[in-house]
């Protein structure tokens, strides 16, 4: 049996712990843009930006990323959908069917870019993997495609941002991850804008920072929007370490209401702000010209270990 909606009155379908008390689904909806729009400004993640590029997966993050970057932005900034279409059975499919209808929903322009266009597919990398003959995991490869093809087309097209689904248990998963290992260059990284230095890469916003996970999967239900539900064949059982964390963090906030929010304001305000990391210096690909660190960088080199197994004659 659940109340009233705390401001209009109508039937209540949430509880929501900073109104103690129930919201009605559209009060819902405009209680998570809220939060949205005050991450966009109080992070100053649009200053300065008129062209953005929304990466989408077709998951719930950045399905509600772009419905909420659509309606409280389209007035003054231009924004785009970019979907990777990575090449693994079934999930790729379903993937491409939601973001489809979500870009014809909400009028948003969408671009599919596809992996096997370069030459390769996700699955195929894996099968090699599998045999042996390959020696990065999927999960490795599809990571540093999904970085370089999204950035590429950013940089390409002249979008000044990308903005992606990350919300605030992953960012903060992530950083619990980092603090633990000692990986002090990739908390460095956990902003909600970071900027790269370098001119061919697009810098990354993340407008979803201040919504947990149950969040976005509310406004989903309340929005009632298309989200693909498949999971990619090549996910890995979860690390324990990381799902103990992740169980963690989610009990700290039961027992001390804001934690989540105490924990994300210290880490952006003060933790990362004071690493005293220095930018890696970057020169030009030698096969593609973007900013690399080695000659060639990781996309171009997952290429070349694909070809050098000699199993495709595609490749360009
Ligand atoms: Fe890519 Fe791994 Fe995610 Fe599958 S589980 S989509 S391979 S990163
Ligand atoms: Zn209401
Ligand atoms: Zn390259």
């Amino acid at each position: 049996m659940t109340g009233r909606c705390v401001i209009c009155g109508s039937q209540g379908w949430t509880y929501v712990h900073e109104y103690r008390g129930y919201l009605c689904r559209d009060h819902y909806q405009r209680y998570i843009e809220a939060k949205v729009d005050r991450c966009i400004k109080r992070q100053g993640l649009l200053n300065g930006v008129d062209k953005v590029l929304i990466a989408l997966s077709g998951g719930k993050d950045s399905s509600v990323l772009a419905v909420v970057m659509k309606k409280l932005y389209s007035w003054r900034i231009r924004l785009a959908g970019l979907h990777i279409d990575l090449g693994i059975p079934g999930y790729s499919e379903s993937a491409r069917k939601s973001v489809l209808e979500l870009s014809n929903r909400i009028e948003l322009p969408i671009e599919i870019v596809k992996l096997q266009d370069y030459g390769f597919t996700i699955k195929e990398a894996a099968d090699l993997y599998r045999k042996g003959v390959f020696n990065r995991p999927p999960c490795s490869v599809c990571g540093t495609v999904k970085r370089y093809l999204i950035n590429l087309y950013a940089y390409e097209k002249g979008f000044e941002a990308i903005a992606t689904g990350h919300n605030l248990d992953d960012l903060l998963l992530f950083s619990s991850m980092d603090i633990v290992t000692g990986d002090v260059t990739s908390l460095s990284k956990l902003l909600p804008r970071q900027d790269e230095g370098h001119p061919k890469l697009v810098p990354r916003i993340r407008p979803l920072c201040l919504l947990t996970n149950r969040e976005t999967e509310l406004y989903t239900k309340a929005a009632e929007l298309p989200v693909s539900r498949e999971k990619c064949p090549y996910k890995p059982p979860p690390r324990r370490l990381r799902s103990v964390l992740s169980e963690e963090l989610d009990s700290i906030e039961e027992k001390v209401r804001g934690f989540k929010h105490m924990y994300a304001a210290s880490l952006w305000s003060s933790i990362i702000p004071s690493l005293s990391i220095g930018k890696p210096v970057l020169r030009e690909c030698s096969i593609c010209g973007m900013p690399s660190s080695g000659r060639v960088c990781s996309f171009c080199r997952i290429r070349e270990s694909l070809r050098n197994t000699g199993y495709k004659e595609r490749f360009l």
